[in-house]
């Protein structure tokens, strides 16, 4: 496989993890799925009392799933997702649909191995951030949608919604597994910390800094690589075989160096901003950090970590003006983008990372 249609293939996959923060939802009107927060309390526990007098006030448990139970949702989105599942860490809802896509079975049978890992990572993911966000973090609401009905998902793996605040999964378990920790990160830092990322370059950044560099990700690691029936992600064995954390550093610095050395000139790719653009011949650096591939944004972020450290880098993720960020190294913008590409180039040099000419 060549450098190019790696790069072609982590721009689509990228694309998976985007859709975040400020942006706004583009899903379209469902009239059973009102933008607003869930009207169920996030924290009403799913496990009927042992012995209640009242059995009617208790959701009727229509089945256990990985040890929790899958109860009838009463919130006002039931018609979509007409049944719900409570752990420590999240509330999913359930889609009608995506149970009629699948077939039931299948779809539970899903549900039950990503919970074997999502609960610990979600865990790691926290920890990762201690200090940063608020030790009692409320469980993040998260939708399947693997039917598509969300028109981003033409794009995308699976997406935060900042403004209504829930996490929407597509295609397949296996992209729930690739892209859920990226999510969960934006929940976090988007979210729940007081102080919060705001800018796309710190927003990506971080949710790729923490889901794939800090914490061990078991959900992305579970997949079979080899065998999932999601194409986007069979063609990742050949590039990474099992993913691990310098395989995945290593292809930001190469696929930065490609894109400094013009082998994507004219190709679209989609930048951290959310949107698509294209690399000219005449302007190998873009004007903004918003600009960056993603691959070029976690390059930036580990220059960023390398000159003074990841706790500089963690502690200025509300800043909002490039131009402030850069000043933060000694740089302007355009200068700190000039020192990353040089410290780029070396670190492909000296790890012997040149992209070959498509
Ligand atoms: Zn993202």
């Amino acid at each position: 496989m060549t450098k190019r249609t790696i790069s072609l293939l982590l721009a689509v996959l990228l694309l998976g993890f985007a859709a975040c923060g400020q942006k706004q939802s583009q899903e379209p009107a469902q009239p059973t799925e009102s933008e607003a927060p869930a009207a169920a309390a996030p924290d009403a526990s799913p496990e009927p009392p042992a012995a209640t007098p009242e059995p009617e006030a208790v959701p009727s448990v229509l089945r256990t799933v990985g040890g929790y139970a899958v109860v009838p949702n009463d919130n006002d989105r039931r018609v979509t997702y007409p049944f719900m599942l409570q752990t420590e860490n999240a509330v999913w809802y359930l889609a009608a649909s995506d149970m009629e896509l699948m077939g039931e079975e299948a779809f539970y049978a899903g549900l039950e191995d990503i919970l074997q890992y999502v609960e610990a990572d979600m865990a790691d993911a926290r920890q990762a951030l201690a200090g940063r966000i608020p030790d009692e973090i409320s469980p993040v609401e998260i939708r399947t949608d693997f039917c598509g009905k969300a028109e981003i998902s033409q794009d995308a793996g699976a997406y935060y919604n900042g403004r209504a605040n829930f996490i929407k999964l597509f295609h397949s378990w296996d992209m729930a597994k690739f892209s859920l920790l990226h999510e969960y990160v934006h929940y976090l830092t988007v979210h729940c910390a007081e102080k919060k990322t705001m800018h796309y370059f710190y927003i990506e950044t971080v949710a790729e800094y923490v889901s794939k560099l800090l914490c061990e990700n078991r959900m992305f690691r579970s997949i079979d690589l080899d065998k999932t029936e999601q194409p986007q992600l069979r063609a990742l064995a050949a590039i990474w075989g099992d993913f691990d954390e310098v395989k995945y550093r290593n292809s930001c610095l190469s696929e930065s160096d490609a894109y400094a050395r013009g082998l994507y000139d004219e190709k679209p790719y989609v930048c951290v901003g959310q949107y698509n653009t294209v690399r000219r011949a005449n302007k190998r650096l873009p004007d903004h950090l918003y600009e960056l591939s993603y691959a070029e944004a976690v390059s930036l972020a580990l220059y960023l970590m390398e000159k003074d450290g990841a706790d500089k880098y963690l502690d200025n993720w509300d800043l909002v003006d490039e131009e402030q960020l850069a000043g933060l190294y000694g740089y302007t913008v355009a200068e700190l983008l000039i020192a990353w590409a040089a410290w780029n180039a070396r670190q492909c040099e000296a790890l012997g990372l040149r992209a070959q000419q498509p």
